[in-house]
C-alpha cells in the first residue's frame, strides 16, 4: 500500500504532465500538425553548438574515471570556481567555490535548500500566481506553502498582503523571476521594496528570513529588461539557478545554488545543503554536465526565436479580444479567460485540439497559461481556433 501523502499526490498530480500526455493521445489520433499542444514549457529551440562540441572534446581527451566518477557531493571544485567567475563578472559579485553546489537543475536545488532549511510546521511564502510543484517540494518537508493573492493588475507581487503574513513562522520567501506562468519580471523598485520588508521583519520577529530567488529564467529576457540580481538586494538570499530553459537542457537536469557569506549561519547552511545533496539521493550532480557547462557559460540559445512567438502570439490574442500582460521574459502568456471558470475554458480548448494549462494550478484562477516554447507553425494553425473559442465564449 503507498504512503497516505502520495495516494494524495498522485490524486492531485500535476495538470501540466497530465496534459502533456493528453496532446500525446490527441495528436495520435487527429496528427500532430492537428494537436495544438502549448502545455509544457519544454524549450523547442536548440541547444546552442558549443553544448555538443563541448560533450564531444570531454569524452574524446579524457579518461573515463574523471569523466563518469563521483565528486565532493557540492560537485567539481574548478566547475564551482568557473561559474561563481562568471557570476562574478556579470553582476559585480565577490562569490567563490564555497558558495556554490551544483544540484539536478532548479528542482533538485529547491528540495536540497528546502530541506536544509525547514522544520516541519515552518511557512515559506510565494506570490501567485506560482509555480504548481512549489506546493510538492514545500509539503515534502512537512512545512506549509503560504500563497499571497496575485496583484492581476501588473502581476508584480502584492506586498501589503505579504507584509501581512509573515510571522514568526516564516522560514524563507521564494519567488520567481522572470516569471512562469506570466513572463513578468520583478522591478527592481519592486526588490528594493520586498527587500526592505523582509529586514523588518527579521528585526520584529528576531529571526531570519531567507529569500530564495528561483532562476531557471533569468536569460530568457526580453527587449534589454533588467533582471536584478537578488542577492545585491538582501544578504539572505539563496539563488537557485538552472541551465534546463537557458541553455535548452531540461532532460540533462543540471544547475545550482547560490549560497553567499551574508547568508544567515552560512557554514551550517552550506554543510547541511551538501549533506542534503546526497540524503535526499541525488549524490551529486550529473558529471558530465557538470563539465560541459563549465565550457559553456556565455553560450546562449536564440532567444530570438522565442521573441517572434510572443509577439505574434500577443499580438494576435490582443486583437481577437483576449486580456493579458504583454510577458517581458520567458516564454508564457498568462491570458484572462473569457469565462470565469479556467477549467471550463481549458475543456472547450481541448475540443479545438487546443492544449493550455489553467490558472488554478498556479494559484490563480481565472487565467491560463500558454507555453509558446513550440515552433510558429504550431502558432499560426492555432490561431483560428483561439479566435473561435473568444467568439462562442461572448
Ligand atoms: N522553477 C520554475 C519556475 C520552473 O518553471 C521550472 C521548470 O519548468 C523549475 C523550477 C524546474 O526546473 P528544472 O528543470 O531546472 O528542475
Amino acid at each position: 500500500m503507498i504512503a497516505e501523502q502520495m495516494r494524495e499526490q498522485v490524486k492531485n498530480s500535476s495538470i501540466i504532465r497530465a496534459m502533456f500526455e493528453e496532446g500525446k493521445r490527441l495528436a495520435e489520433i487527429h496528427g500532430a500538425d492537428k494537436v495544438f499542444d502549448f502545455s509544457l514549457g519544454n524549450p523547442n529551440v536548440a541547444t546552442p553548438d558549443s553544448v555538443k562540441e563541448a560533450i564531444l572534446e570531454i569524452i574524446n581527451s579524457e579518461e573515463p574515471m574523471s569523466i563518469h566518477g563521483y565528486m565532493n557531493n557540492s560537485g567539481y571544485e574548478e566547475v564551482r570556481a568557473a561559474i561563481a567567475n562568471s557570476i562574478n563578472l556579470k553582476f559585480s559579485t565577490d562569490f567563490n567555490q564555497d558558495h556554490i553546489i551544483m544540484t539536478v537543475g532548479a528542482a533538485g536545488g529547491l528540495n536540497v535548500i528546502f530541506k536544509t532549511l525547514l522544520n516541519p510546521g515552518d511557512e515559506v511564502i510565494t506570490f501567485a500566481p506560482f509555480f504548481g510543484e512549489y506546493r510538492n517540494y514545500v509539503s515534502n518537508y512537512q512545512a506549509k506553502l503560504v500563497t499571497i493573492s496575485p496583484n492581476t493588475l501588473d502581476f508584480q507581487p502584492y506586498l501589503q498582503e505579504f507584509q501581512e503574513k509573515i510571522s514568526l513562522k516564516t522560514k524563507a520567501v521564494i519567488i520567481n523571476s522572470p516569471n512562469n506562468p506570466t513572463g513578468v519580471i520583478y522591478s527592481e523598485a519592486t526588490i528594493i521594496k520586498l527587500a526592505n520588508i523582509l529586514r523588518e521583519k527579521q528585526k520584529e520577529f528576531n529571526s531570519h528570513i531567507y529569500l530564495i530567488s528561483d532562476e531557471p529564467y533569468r536569460e530568457l529576457a526580453y527587449d534589454n529588461t533588467e533582471v536584478p540580481y537578488l542577492s545585491k538586494y538582501y544578504e539572505n538570499t539563496i539563488v537557485a539557478y538552472s541551465f534546463s530553459k537557458s541553455l535548452s537542457l531540461p532532460g540533462e537536469r543540471i544547475g545550482y545554488l547560490v549560497i553567499p557569506d551574508s547568508v544567515a549561519d552560512h557554514e551550517d547552511v552550506v554543510a547541511a545543503a551538501n549533506i542534503a545533496t546526497r540524503i535526499l539521493g541525488f549524490v551529486n550532480a550529473p558529471s558530465l554536465f557538470q563539465r560541459v557547462i563549465a565550457r559553456c557559460l556565455d553560450a546562449k540559445v536564440d532567444i530570438d526565436t522565442y521573441n517572434r512567438n510572443r509577439e505574434l502570439l500577443y499580438q494576435s490574442l490582443m486583437s481577437f479580444g483576449y486580456e493579458c500582460i504583454k510577458p517581458q521574459g520567458a516564454f508564457y502568456l498568462f491570458v484572462k479567460t473569457p469565462l470565469d471558470d479556467d477549467l471550463e475554458f481549458c475543456t472547450r480548448a481541448k475540443q479545438k485540439n487546443i492544449l493550455m494549462v489553467p490558472g488554478t494550478s498556479f494559484g490563480c484562477p481565472g487565467y491560463v497559461r500558454i507555453a509558446y516554447c513550440v515552433d510558429s507553425g504550431t502558432i499560426e494553425r492555432a490561431l483560428p481556433g483561439f479566435k473561435e473559442l473568444i467568439d462562442e465564449c461572448k
